[in-house]
């Protein structure tokens, strides 16, 4: 009962400045992309649209959905990090986030080394619960509701059921607790993983073209992978990188023609084949 009150408590106290955080990455990082691929740069952008654009009535229902269940992830991650904060503080009898102030602690070169290295483990965290959540037995409980937003905008980035947003959230303190990171680094951080999770989602490719075919720059995931797994339900389970499921052998056959089509401008007939609907959603795994 004490740890119930208390873990309350801290959460109450995390409460307005979790929402300035938390509301300020959304708004910049989500905010910015629609800004400039559905708005400003929409003309620009026309032939590099990956699928046909769903009917308006059905795109504001779809919005109007996925803002919601992005406010409700948003106070699920503010909640489960006091809540998490709390009980490990409690439990190991102090501070157990291995989150610093003080640049001089580690260095500058250290504090980018973090981002790098957050970066890459949220990768392969994400590869991994993903292939979980797309198991027959998880899916409706976990990550239905990411998927039915079936021809995704850059509102679906967080658009999840409050399940998938504990779950991706954990990430964060398995990585505080075994990794030091400076609240800058993970400020910086978290803004590159809002606004890149807003691109996968954005409907328009914006990777020039050769670029998934290409050794090097191929390794990182294009609009395409991601919009292609939306579409099929199944492959292209990573999120910044192709490499965990090319190693698993996951990456979806039709990726590199797909994204070549788009980027050759040669994709706007097949758009009429691939036009997504709303609510459509299987798990596959
Ligand atoms: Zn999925
Ligand atoms: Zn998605």
């Amino acid at each position: 009962m004490e740890f119930t009150i208390n873990a309350l408590n801290s959460f109450i106290t995390n409460l307005p400045m979790g929402i300035e955080v938390e509301g300020m990455r959304y708004v910049i990082g989500v905010g910015s992309i629609y800004l400039l691929t559905w708005i400003i740069f929409a003309g620009v952008l026309k032939n590099r649209r990956i699928r046909k654009a769903l009917p308006s009535q059905l795109r504001i229902k779809q919005t109007i959905r996925e803002m919601r269940n992005s406010v409700l992830s948003i106070i699920v991650f503010i909640f489960a990090y006091s809540i998490t904060n709390y009980a490990l503080e409690d439990y190991f009898g102090g501070p157990v986030f291995k989150i610093y102030s003080d640049v001089a602690e580690y260095g500058w070169a250290y504090l980018v080394f973090s981002v790098v290295l957050w970066t890459i483990g949220l990768d392969t965290y994400f590869y991994w619960t993903h292939r979980f959540m797309h198991h027959k037995k998880f899916y409706n409980f976990f990550h239905r509701t990411h998927h039915r937003s079936h021809n995704p905008s850059p509102f679906t980035a967080y658009s999840f059921a409050p399940p998938e947003a504990v779950l991706v959230y954990l990430f964060v303190p398995i990585f505080f607790t075994l990794v030091p990171m400076h609240t800058m680094a993970f400020g910086a951080a978290m803004l590159i993983q809002t606004t890149r999770n807003a691109m996968a989602h954005c409907g328009y490719e914006l990777f020039p073209k050769g670029w998934a075919r290409h050794p090097i720059l191929g390794i990182f995931a294009t609009v395409t992978h991601h919009d292609l797994h939306h579409e099929k339900s199944h492959g292209n389970y990573a999120f910044y990188f192709t490499f965990w499921d090319r190693v698993m052998g996951t990456e979806h056959p039709e990726y590199l023609e797909r994204f070549d089509r788009v980027t050759q401008g040669t994709n706007r007939q097949s758009n009429a084949l691939a036009q997504g609907t709303d609510e459509s959603t299987q798990p596959t795994t």
